[in-house]
């Protein structure tokens, strides 16, 4: 049997998820897959979006753990900058997606979890590990950094970030996020968040590196320990790749099948700060309505998709590109960064912000 839905989300993540309910709201019949057997569990994230996404996404309060306030930044090992307003929420991950998947459902999207899409044919033809088949008219290719939609349209994510993320007791609770910059962390930073009685202390660094992960973290845990900050046991454990190379072309076709690429698959995350939430949910919508439009006769629909995201993405993704790889280039000068290297690559500073 071959499924033929108008349009086939892969990946229910928070942009998967945002569009397909705007593609089903638009009274197209869409089906979403999901690989995860449960929405958004394991979390692969260290759940911090800015405050702002309040305003974007119903249910927030529900999911949201505790309040952010402010960001300090420790540069090897001086004392940390402080930005005293930077307003965020740390959230229950798993929680969000979960409620982002059930709105989905709710507006009529038929939502199949543990289930992989194995491969795409260049005339969009899908197949599941399952053996399903599926030919639909428009795929959204939701499915994060390894993107297969992508790879079917020729946009792929070529630089990578891997992290390594650990989940542990929290001694003294505080409201900011901490974030760690050290030439040691090649492309990358280490961040501490809290999560009321727990936080997320987590490491990102350029793909080639990825070995050197858990010893870093478990270097930094300890300092963190010896400090009083944090417990010594680990409660859980989780990683994953980050795209930091940029917006890549972000529709295609296969055969009469309309493509278009969201969130990761997208390359939307930001290369230096890795966080892509906002920018899947936003690009989800997006694409949902595209997608609706190009099948109510609109032909320059994935156009103005792709002009919306560089209006709306490109200049703070050129500008985290450019400082991400002037930090990049001292490692291939054989020069080690120096603390002015790093802050210049650094969104607390003002070297970062600068023309
Ligand atoms: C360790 C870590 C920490 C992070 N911390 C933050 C943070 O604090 N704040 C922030 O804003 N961002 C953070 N990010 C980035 C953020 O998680 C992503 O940008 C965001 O999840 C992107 O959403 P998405 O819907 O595009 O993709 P994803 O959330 O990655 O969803 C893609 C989904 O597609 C599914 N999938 C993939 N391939 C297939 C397939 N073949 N078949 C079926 N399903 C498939 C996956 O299982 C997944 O659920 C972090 C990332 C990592 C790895």
């Amino acid at each position: 049997m071959i499924l033929t839905p108008d349009i086939y989300v892969i990946g229910l993540g928070p942009g998967g998820a945002c569009a397909a309910y705007e593609a089903a709201k638009n009274s197209f019949l869409t089906i979403g897959v999901e690989r995860k057997k449960i929405p958004g569990t394991p979390v692969q994230c260290a759940e911090f979006i800015p405050a702002l996404m309040g305003n974007m996404v119903n249910n927030l309060r529900a999911t949201c753990v505790q309040n952010i306030t402010s960001m300090h930044t420790q540069v090897e090992s001086s004392p940390a900058d402080i930005i005293a307003d930077f307003p965020g929420r740390m959230i229950d991950r798993a929680a969000f997606d979960t409620a982002l998947a059930q709105e989905a459902q709710n507006a009529g999207v038929q939502c199949h979890y543990g289930q992989s899409v194995r491969h795409i044919n260049h005339d969009g033809a899908i197949s599941l590990a399952n053996g399903t088949k599926i030919k639909p008219k428009v795929i959204i290719g939701a499915d994060g950094p390894h993107s297969l939609a992508g790879k079917a349209i020729g946009s792929i994510n070529n630089e990578i970030l891997e992290t390594r993320q650990i989940s542990i007791p929290l001694l003294k609770p505080f409201k900011s996020t901490d974030i760690f910059l050290k030439a040691d962390i090649r492309g990358g930073y280490a961040w501490l968040f809290p999560k009321g009685k727990t936080a997320n202390l987590g490491v990102g660094i350029v793909a080639s590196d990825k070995a050197r992960l858990k010893p870093i973290l478990d270097t930094i845990h300890k300092s963190l320990v010896d400090e009083g900050r944090v417990g010594a046991k680990t409660l859980s454990h989780t990683g994953g790749a980050i795209p930091a190379g940029g917006m890549v072309m972000p529709h295609g076709m296969l055969g009469e099948t309309l493509v278009l690429l969201i969130g990761d698959a997208a390359g939307l995350t930001n290369p230096v700060t890795g966080a892509g939430i906002n920018a899947a949910v936003i690009s989800g919508r997006l694409a949902g309505e595209a997608a609706a439009d190009w099948l109510q006769g609109d032909d320059d629909a994935p156009k103005h998709y792709h002009e919306d995201l560089t209006d709306l993405f490109g200049a703070s993704l050129r500008r985290a590109l450019d400082r991400r790889r002037a930090l990049l280039q001292n490692y291939d000068n054989n020069n080690t960064p120096t603390p002015d290297d790093l802050r210049a690559s650094w969104i607390a500073y003002s070297e970062y912000w600068a023309a």
